[in-house]
């Protein structure tokens, strides 16, 4: 018989794995072989989902509601999140213009199908979330990279980007309070980022999920608020994963002018259909919930920001921004080596899981998350000094 040779589509085939995923799973696998791991990689709160919302989850399986919803959600979760918008970001959304989607992992790949095609451009600013580029090969689009680094506290200017612009630019990813860095753009930043778009068509693609998680001011401005031009431009995405430590639960949203939502309706009709039906009854109580759930989770991540930044301001070799928002502090370890091997060598011989910034398009830095306790932020800290100690004698 003939060998069987493998068919697989080019662009598939040339899809890079979720790094964050795969790195996140070798630290859980090594704890279930019993080893003692410092996890920072993960992408997720450590806390618990409020009971409020697990309960509205479990009256709807109870009282049957468990069947199709339309493919975009519920009409009272989409009316529910356009009062959030309304209420938070000041942005006027009809419920038409929402669509809910399983995951805001979903809703950008949903956002990015429906735009770009191949031949197109999207720019991306670095370093950008592991998704992004893969997202956007998927549709043959180019991924322009727009580089950053410390002097510009990792974000991209509007005259870096009125420089980027070609006849093919299609669509800017923008994703503040940024993961890996924390980094949170001002909303004289996002004006003046903004006015570019506005003079040049581009569509923006405002990544929001870190929204609720922001350390040293209240104020969050959504790109979209701005003007009516870039409302019209814009794709707001969000989601109740980091917010409301729902990360399983699948649940996240967009919302852009009428024409883009119908599109997405056609595409998602005929790829997941609705997300889960009891995971939307949860999210529907996520967004009725009072702040305070939020504030105790936020407060608990700025003092595990705080402890972290403090932990290694005693090793001069590595050294970071603080972060404004989100959980990770994105480090730069290039005085100590190559960060993949870094990161490599300290979870096989330290046990401390950390994701290296090669992922994120950002190559002598390591992202740590302080979604872990404060002790075993000391603890994991301890070990990563001893290595560098044990590693670059002095
Ligand atoms: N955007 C960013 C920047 C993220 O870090 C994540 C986390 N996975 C997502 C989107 C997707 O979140 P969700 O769990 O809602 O799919
Ligand atoms: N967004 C999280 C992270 O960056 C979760 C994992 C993922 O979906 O990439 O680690």
């Amino acid at each position: 018989m003939e060998t069987l040779t493998l068919k697989i589509n080019s662009r598939v085939k040339n899809l890079l794995g979720s790094s964050t995923l795969a790195i996140t799973a070798r630290a859980k696998e090594l704890k279930a072989q019993g080893h003692d791991v410092v996890n920072f990689a993960a992408g997720e709160p450590d806390f618990d989902t409020p009971d409020s919302i697990k309960k509205a989850a479990i009256t709807a399986i109870e009282s049957g509601f468990t069947k199709y919803t339309p493919s975009l959600g519920t009409p009272e979760l989409r009316q529910a999140i356009a009062q959030k918008f309304k209420k938070d970001n000041n942005l006027e959304y009809k419920p038409s213009q929402v669509a809910v989607s399983c995951g805001a992992k979903h809703s950008i790949y949903n956002v990015i199908q429906v735009l770009t095609d191949e031949g197109d451009e999207v720019l991306l600013p670095t370093p950008y979330w592991v998704s992004y580029p893969e997202m956007i090969k998927m549709t043959g689009a180019t991924c322009k990279l727009l580089r950053t680094s410390t002097q510009t506290q990792f974000k991209i200017t509007a005259s870096q980007l009125a420089q980027n612009i070609t006849p093919k630019t299609k669509l800017l990813i923008l994703n503040s309070p940024s993961n890996p860095t924390g980094m949170l753009y001002s909303k004289k930043e996002l004006e003046d980022i903004a006015a570019i778009c506005v003079k040049h068509n581009i569509y923006v693609l405002s990544d929001e999920i870190y929204e609720k998680l922001i350390y040293d001011t209240n104020e969050y401005t959504s790109i979209a608020a701005l003007g009516k031009d870039i409302y019209d431009l814009t794709i707001t995405v969000n989601g109740v994963s980091k917010a409301y430590s729902m990360t399983g639960w699948r649940i996240g949203y967009c919302a852009a002018s009428q024409e883009i939502i119908d599109y997405i309706n056609k595409f998602q009709d005929h790829t997941t259909s609705n997300p889960t039906s009891i995971s939307q009854m949860a999210a529907l109580q996520a967004l009725k919930e009072t702040n305070e759930s939020i504030e105790k989770m936020r407060q608990e991540f700025k003092n595990r920001r705080d402890l972290m930044m403090a932990e290694f301001d005693k090793i001069k070799e590595v050294s970071y921004i603080r972060p404004d928002g989100a959980f990770y502090l994105f480090c730069d370890f290039s005085k100590v080596g190559k960060s993949e091997e870094i990161a490599k060598a300290i979870l096989n011989e330290m046990k401390v899981a950390m994701i290296p910034g090669d992922s994120f398009g950002a190559p002598g830095f390591i992202r740590l998350s302080f979604a872990t306790s404060a002790e075993r932020i000391k603890e994991g800290i301890r070990r990563i000094n001893e290595w560098i100690s044990k590693n670059n004698p002095h």
